[in-house]
C-alpha cells in the first residue's frame, strides 16, 4: 500500500490521479486532499476516498467543508497553512502535486523538506524555483517523477539507458488549436475558441497555455530542470497528432520515443507505481488508424510565448518567475474577458522588459518578483 496526498483533488490531474486510486484497490491510500474553493466536488471526494485531513483555501469553505463532513474523523484546514499540513501528513510517502500555479512552490519544498516523493504536474512550481527544488530533493533523497505526458515520455525514454550518453531531448507540442492560423487571424479569437484544444482536456489555464504556445516555453524550462539538460538540448517538435508525447536522442544518433494514444492517466499512473507498470483501461494505440504522423518546427513569428520562454530561461535568476507570473495574470485576464488573445504574450513580454534579473532568486525573492510583477501588469491593463 503506497499512501498519497493530492494537492489540487478537484481539478483534472487531480480526479483523473484519484480515478487510478479507484482502479487499483488496496494498493493507494489517499491521506490529504486540497483544493481550492470547490467544496461540494471536495465533499464527495472524502466520503468515498476517507482521507485523514482535507484544505481548502479560504477559512469561509473551510467552515460550510467542516459542516458537511461533521460526521466523519477528517480534519479541515485552510490557506497556506493548511496546504502545508495537507502535504507534510505523517504517513504520506507521495504528493500528487496537482495544484495550478506558484502557489504550488511553498507546499512543494514543505514536503521535500520532510521527505515526501513528488509526482509532479505543477510545472509553474519548476519553471520558478527549479534551482531551488531540484538541489532540495537530492539534499532530502526525493524523488520527483513527472506526470506532465511529455516529461514522463522522456523519463520513460530514459529508463534502462546511460544517462551520460543523452545528447538531445525532441519535446513533442501538438501545436494547439490555431497551429495553422496567422498572427493576424488570432487578434479575435474569443474565450471558448481558445478553450477548444484538439486532443487533450484540461483545466483552463493550461488549455490556454496550449493556445498561446506558452505552456511549450514552461515545459522547455521544466524539462531543463527535471533532465539536468541545456536549453540547447532541447528541440520543440509540433506533432499534431500527439501520438509520440516526445522523445530522446543518444550520442550514436538512436531516438526512443513514448507514444499512445492522448490519456493523462498513463504518465499519473506511472508516476505513482515507478518503476513498476500496471493495467489501464486505456484506448489502444491503433496505428493504421492514426495513419500517418507529421512533424514541423514551431512558428516563431506567431507563438512569441516560446520565443519568450527561451529569452526568460536564457535570463535565468527571476526572469523564469516573471514569465510565469506575468502568463497567469494576463491568462486570468484573458478568461475573464478584460484582454484580447494576443495581449497576453504582449503583456509577458512588457513584464520582462521592465524586469531587472535577481540572481539565484531564494523563494522571499521569487515571491516578491510574482507581486511585483502582477502590480507591474494591474497599473498598466
Ligand atoms: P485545474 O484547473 O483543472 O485544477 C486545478 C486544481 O488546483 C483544482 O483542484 C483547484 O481547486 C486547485 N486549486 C486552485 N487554487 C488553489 C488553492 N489556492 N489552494 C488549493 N487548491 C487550489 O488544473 P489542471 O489539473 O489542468 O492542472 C494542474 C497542474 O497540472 C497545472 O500546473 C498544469 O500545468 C499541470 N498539468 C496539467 C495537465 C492536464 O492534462 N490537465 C497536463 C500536464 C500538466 P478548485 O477546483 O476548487 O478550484
Amino acid at each position: 500500500m503506497k499512501y498519497i496526498s493530492i494537492l489540487g483533488s478537484t481539478g483534472s490531474i487531480g480526479t483523473q490521479t484519484l480515478d487510478i486510486v479507484e482502479n487499483n484497490p488496496g494498493e493507494l491510500c489517499v491521506r490529504a486532499l486540497a483544493a481550492g474553493s470547490n467544496v461540494s466536488l471536495l465533499e464527495q471526494q472524502i466520503r468515498r476516498f476517507q482521507p485523514v485531513i482535507a484544505a481548502v483555501w479560504e477559512e469561509a469553505a473551510a467552515k460550510d467543508l467542516r459542516e458537511r463532513v461533521r460526521d466523519l474523523p477528517v480534519k479541515i484546514v485552510s490557506g497556506m497553512d493548511g496546504l502545508i499540513q495537507t502535504v507534510t501528513e505523517e504517513k504520506t510517502q507521495m504528493v500528487v502535486t496537482a495544484i495550478v500555479g506558484m502557489i504550488g512552490i511553498r507546499p512543494t519544498m514543505e514536503a521535500i523538506r520532510v521527505g515526501k516523493d513528488i509526482a509532479l504536474a505543477n510545472k509553474e512550481t519548476l519553471v520558478t524555483a527549479g534551482h531551488l527544488i531540484m538541489p532540495m530533493a537530492k539534499e532530502y533523497g526525493v524523488s520527483i517523477l513527472p506526470v506532465d505526458s511529455e516529461h514522463s515520455a522522456i523519463f520513460q525514454s530514459l529508463q534502462g539507458n546511460e544517462r551520460g550518453k543523452l545528447r538531445r531531448i525532441l519535446l513533442t507540442a501538438s501545436g494547439g488549436p490555431f497551429r495553422t492560423r496567422t498572427k493576424d487571424e488570432l487578434k479575435n479569437i474569443q474565450v471558448e475558441d481558445a478553450l477548444k484544444h484538439p486532443n487533450w482536456v484540461m483545466g483552463r489555464k493550461i488549455t490556454i497555455d496550449s493556445a498561446t504556445m506558452v505552456n511549450k516555453g514552461l515545459e522547455v524550462i521544466e524539462a531543463k530542470w527535471l533532465f539536468d539538460v541545456t536549453l540547447d538540448q532541447i528541440q520543440v517538435v509540433v506533432h499534431p497528432q500527439s501520438i509520440i508525447h516526445s522523445a530522446v536522442e543518444y550520442v550514436d544518433g538512436a531516438v526512443i520515443a513514448q507514444l499512445g494514444t492522448p490519456d493523462m492517466r498513463l504518465p499519473i499512473q506511472y508516476a505513482l507505481f515507478y518503476p513498476s507498470r500496471r493495467t489501464l483501461n486505456s484506448e489502444p494505440l491503433d496505428l493504421f488508424k492514426v495513419g500517418a504522423m507529421t512533424f514541423e518546427a514551431p512558428r516563431p513569428d506567431v507563438f512569441e510565448g516560446l520565443v519568450l520562454a527561451y529569452k526568460a530561461a536564457r535570463a535565468g535568476g527571476s526572469m523564469p518567475t516573471v514569465f510565469n507570473a506575468a502568463n497567469e495574470k494576463a491568462v486570468a485576464k484573458f478568461l475573464n474577458r478584460e484582454i484580447a488573445f494576443l495581449d497576453i504574450v504582449d503583456i509577458i513580454g512588457n513584464a520582462m522588459e521592465d524586469h531587472k534579473v535577481i540572481k539565484n532568486p531564494d523563494l522571499d525573492a521569487i515571491l516578491d518578483t510574482e507581486n511585483q510583477t502582477y502590480e507591474f501588469i494591474e497599473s498598466r491593463w
